[in-house]
Order: structure tokens, then C-alpha cells, then sequence
């Protein structure tokens, strides 16, 4: 079976040597060693900023909003993972959806500033599948109309744009370290800020509120991720040259070797170094994807239809038509992309959808 994606797994003895340390101090949760170093690591390797590291990526974008959403409306985009929705209205915000670039595949600037009102208290948008927003346009429109940004970078690991780690750019950016991502702790996931204030109060948020033992700084959740999944994130990372390359070379692959005459992909953005995250393609009709889909399914190849549906169609969200998002949700699958793809199993999915 060749599925869209496949965990990276470091060798066993790698993650054991690691997990040792825990055993050997008997600690395992409340940012442990492992934590602090796994932290310190892609915070020094990416030059972030601040980071917390947290249990999944989806708890920052809920700390993230309760912050700075105020239970107002929040300008968004329509194609992402659920999740990117559910926080909003999870948090008693609004979400506001603006329609999608139909190359970038991200929240078209063009058209924010039509959704904006004022009940509207900050934008979250979704660099989706690595590729960047268009970061500038976005600042300046948040400036101008004193609105929060928060990123959903779940996607992003490793990304840079304009040279600089992707993580530091908006008030907050998440991301998501779950199994299925390019780096991954299991479960897990963090964010990540620029400003000191911000910082602290999203530190206290993960933590139940807590100002040591006895006192609280205000209102909390527990977003700790454990020492076990620390422990995993470590020996992954020590992997991450590996990962990146195995991947590049599986997109050059697809690249080379589909036909884009009858298919297209996404473009990425200008000033970006790119992860190789997902490989998604956009056909021209639905009944095409169906076809091709149906003819992979048949050959034991299992891709995704990330992101279908557009979120604004889910029935407890009830958002406005967004004509480009639905349209693009119905029409793009993501391929399979994880190290040790082989070159024979490329050639067979390149030459069934090519046949199609
Ligand atoms: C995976 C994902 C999330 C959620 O992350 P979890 O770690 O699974 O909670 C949020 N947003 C996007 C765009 C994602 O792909």
C-alpha cells in the first residue's frame, strides 16, 4: 500500500537513548530536559525568536485566539484543515472567510480588507502546505486597521521567507508537530511570537495559568507537551537534512515527470524556501480527480483529498459562497510524499495518473 503520507521513523535505538534520560530522572512532563533542549534546538537552528513548544497544533491556535480574538469576527481562509475553523468558533469568535489566490492557494490580501467591520479583531490565515502568505500585504492591513495576525504554520517546518524563519513572522504563528507532518513528535505541535509581552502571557496560557506553585497569572489550559514526545522530536530532528532531501527529490520527481498539460500545481511564493511538505495537484474537473483517484485506489495508492471540503460548506459553520476555495477544494489531491518513496513506486503513480 502507498499511502500520502508515512511517519519518519528515527532508528529505535536513537529514540531509546534519548527516552534514557527521561528514565534516569524519572521526569517525565512539566518541561523536562528533553523539552527545553528539543526547544532550544529549532529555536536556534531556525533563528526564532520565542517558541513553546506545546501537545498539538491545534491548543495555540485556541491560546492564540483567546488572546487576541476577543470573541469577535476573525478573517480567515477557507481552505485548510478543519482545524484552522473549529478554533474560531471553538473560542466564540466569528469566522469571516475570504476567498483564496487561485495559484498560491492562501487567503487572497486582495480581498481583506471588503470582509473587514468593526467587530473584526484579527486575521488568521493558513500558509498552506508551506507556502507563504503574502506576509507584507497582510502586516500592512492589520497595522492599518489595528488587527491581530495569527498564522496557522502547521505546514511550515523548516520554511523560510526572505531568509527568515516563516515562524516569526504575524503576532503569533503555530505549528503542528502531529505524525502526519514534515517534523513531528508524535503528537505536538508549538508557537511562537515576537514580542516579550505576548510571549509571557502565551507561556502562563500553556500552563493552567500557573506563577509558580501557589499563585496564578490569570486563565489557563494545559498545552504541556510530555517528555516522551520530546523525546521523539529529538531523534527526528537529528534526521532533518535526510528528510528534506528525500522529499525534494520526490516533488523533482513529480515535477519531471507529470504531464501539466492536463494538471497544474500550486505556485510557490516569491522569497520562499520551500519544505516539500505536500505534492498537490489541481485538476480540471472533479470527475477528473475522481477518475484518477479511483484508477490509483485500484493499484493499492492511497492520495488525499487535502482540502476538501472548503471549510465556509461545513454545515455548523454556514460560511458565504467562496466560488475559488470550493471550486479548487473539489478539484486538488495531494500525492504521496515521505522518505523512501522508491523511484518504481514514482513511475507507477506518475504513469497511472498520466494515463488518465
Ligand atoms: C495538522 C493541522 C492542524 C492541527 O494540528 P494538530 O497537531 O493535529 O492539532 C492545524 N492546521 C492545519 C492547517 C493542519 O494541517
Amino acid at each position: 500500500m502507498i499511502p500520502v503520507t508515512k511517519s519518519f521513523l528515527p532508528e529505535k535505538q536513537a529514540y531509546l537513548d534519548y527516552l534514557d534520560r527521561a528514565w534516569n530522572k524519572v521526569w517525565l512532563t512539566n518541561r523536562g530536559e528533553l523539552t527545553l533542549e528539543l526547544e532550544k534546538r529549532i529555536k536556534d537552528t531556525y533563528a526564532i525568536n520565542n517558541i513553546i513548544i506545546t501537545n498539538n497544533g491545534t491548543i495555540p491556535l485556541q491560546i492564540a485566539l483567546k488572546l487576541l480574538g476577543n470573541q469577535g469576527e476573525i478573517i480567515t481562509t477557507p481552505f485548510s484543515y478543519v482545524a484552522t475553523t473549529s478554533a474560531i468558533i471553538w473560542e466564540n469568535c466569528k469566522p469571516v472567510f475570504v476567498d483564496i489566490h487561485p495559484e498560491y492557494l492562501s487567503i487572497d490580501e486582495s480581498k481583506i480588507e471588503a470582509a473587514i467591520t468593526p467587530k473584526t479583531t484579527a486575521i488568521l490565515a493558513t500558509h498552506v502546505f508551506g507556502n507563504p502568505c503574502h506576509i507584507e500585504k497582510i502586516e500592512e492591513i492589520a497595522r492599518k486597521h489595528n488587527l491581530a495576525v495569527i498564522y496557522d504554520a502547521a505546514h511550515c517546518f523548516g520554511v523560510t521567507y526572505k531568509e527568515a524563519s516563516i515562524f516569526n513572522y504575524g503576532d503569533v504563528s503555530t505549528c503542528s508537530f502531529h505524525a502526519t507532518k514534515i517534523f513531528h513528535t508524535g503528537e505536538g505541535g508549538a508557537m511562537f511570537c515576537n514580542s516579550e509581552a505576548l510571549y509571557q502571557k502565551l507561556f502562563y496560557s500553556h500552563n493552567f495559568g500557573h506563577n509558580g506553585p501557589l499563585d496564578f497569572h490569570g486563565l489557563g489550559i494545559n498545552a504541556k507537551i510530555s517528555e516522551l514526545q520530546s523525546a521523539m522530536g529529538l531523534a527526528v530532528f537529528d534526521n532533518l537534512d535526510y528528510i528534506f532531501n528525500e522529499r525534494k527529490k520526490v516533488v523533482e520527481y513529480y515535477l519531471n515527470n507529470l504531464n501539466f498539460e492536463a494538471l497544474s500545481t500550486m505556485k510557490i511564493r516569491e522569497n520562499t524556501k520551500w519544505n516539500y511538505s505536500y505534492f498537490p495537484v489541481i485538476f480540471n474537473s472533479e470527475d477528473q480527480l475522481l477518475k484518477v483517484q479511483q484508477q490509483l485506489n485500484q493499484s493499492d495508492i492511497f492520495p488525499r483529498r487535502y482540502f476538501y471540503p472548503s471549510l465556509n460548506t461545513i454545515e455548523y459553520v454556514n460560511g458565504e459562497t467562496m466560488p475559488i476555495s470550493e471550486s479548487i477544494a473539489s478539484r486538488i489531491l495531494c500525492l504521496p510524499l515521505y522518505t523512501g518513496l522508491t523511484e518504481n513506486e514514482l513511475k507507477l503513480i506518475s504513469n497511472i495518473i498520466n494515463l488518465c
